[in-house]
């Protein structure tokens, strides 16, 4: 005879490429109050592209993406690959002496030229640089060295083409709520709130923010219902431990990440999590 499980449960969840840690995280998926996703690589592709650089009048141009680029070098964050990108020439590293993370921020470099700051907002504030306010539809990296503001890139990234059906589906299922948190700018932020039709986006969170956010949604809803947090690994281990149920999306997703969730989603697409809600639905019938 064919095991049950064939058709729902665990193991048709693992089928679809939705590992679920527990038949307790499965049944759970029937009962959802609010999803919050992250944005950048988990509702948006995460694929940043160059779209204008603006330069004060004492830098030029090729200087501000030269410099961005350079401090840039060492990072792998989708925002540092679009500007090594556009770059396009290999980097002299040995012009970089120290290079620091500064989380939910951006990067901090001493170089020969001296020091580079490429980042938000957030990061010239800190640094105590002067910077022009921008309002743009996408995400603006500062630039400046030495002290002395250079210039800003101007950066998109889109929405994953699955998206905007898995705010709907979710809204279908029954969701009361699906939110959005980032550290990304309000300009970002509200482009992909509209898009998408979320109800709510959070932005400019600092990662120990996101985590303060989704407790504070777990404490202010209103009715009955888990809270989902869906995240694509890097820097969400607290969040996806915070939530009623993690969900930790892409096989190839941080170690710390998947050690952190309660399902994993093997590919990149959102839809998944609608497809892991159904199983779950289909197996409490099976079992009811
Ligand atoms: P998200 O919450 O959208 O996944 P992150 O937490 O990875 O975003 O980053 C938050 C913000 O910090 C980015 O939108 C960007 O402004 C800034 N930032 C982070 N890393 C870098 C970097 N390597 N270069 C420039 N800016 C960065
Ligand atoms: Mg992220």
């Amino acid at each position: 005879s064919i095991p049950l499980s064939f058709f729902g449960g665990i193991g048709g969840a693992s089928k679809k490429g939705i590992l679920v840690k527990g038949g307790n995280y499965l049944e759970a998926l029937n009962s959802i109050n609010t999803v919050v996703f992250d944005k950048t690589g988990t509702l948006t592709e995460g694929v940043f592209k160059v779209n204008e650089i603006v330069n004060e009048k004492d830098y030029p141009i090729e200087g501000v993406l030269e410099y961005a680029a350079t401090a840039e070098s060492f990072s792998d964050h989708p925002i540092a690959l679009s500007i090594k990108e556009a770059y396009g020439k290999s980097v002299d590293l040995s012009k970089v002496l120290h290079h620091e993370d500064v989380t939910g921020k951006g990067i901090k470099a001493k170089t020969e030229w001296g020091e580079i700051l490429v980042g938000n907002e957030k990061l010239m504030e800190s640094e105590g640089i002067s910077y022009k306010e921008i309002d743009a539809p996408g995400t603006i990296v500062h630039v400046a060295i030495e002290g002395n503001y250079a210039g800003y890139i101007l950066i998109s990234d889109k929405p994953k083409s699955d998206a905007k059906e898995t705010v709907k589906a979710l809204k279908e299922a029954g969701v009361k709520k699906v939110v959005m948190l980032t550290g990304d700018n309000k300009a970002a932020a509200m482009n992909v709130k509209q898009a998408l039709g979320l109800d709510e986006a959070y932005y400019e969170l600092l990662p120990q923010e996101k985590v303060a956010m989704l407790e504070k949604i777990k404490g202010e809803k209103s009715e009955k219902g888990n809270v989902v947090f869906v995240g694509d690994g890097i820097n969400d281990a607290p969040v996806l431990t915070m939530a009623d149920i993690g969900v930790a999306m892409g096989g190839l997703g941080s170690d710390a990440a998947i050690e952190a969730s309660d399902i994993v989603l093997m590919t990149d697409e959102p839809s998944k999590l609608v497809e892991g809600i159904k199983v779950a639905a289909f197996t409490r019938k099976i079992v009811l």
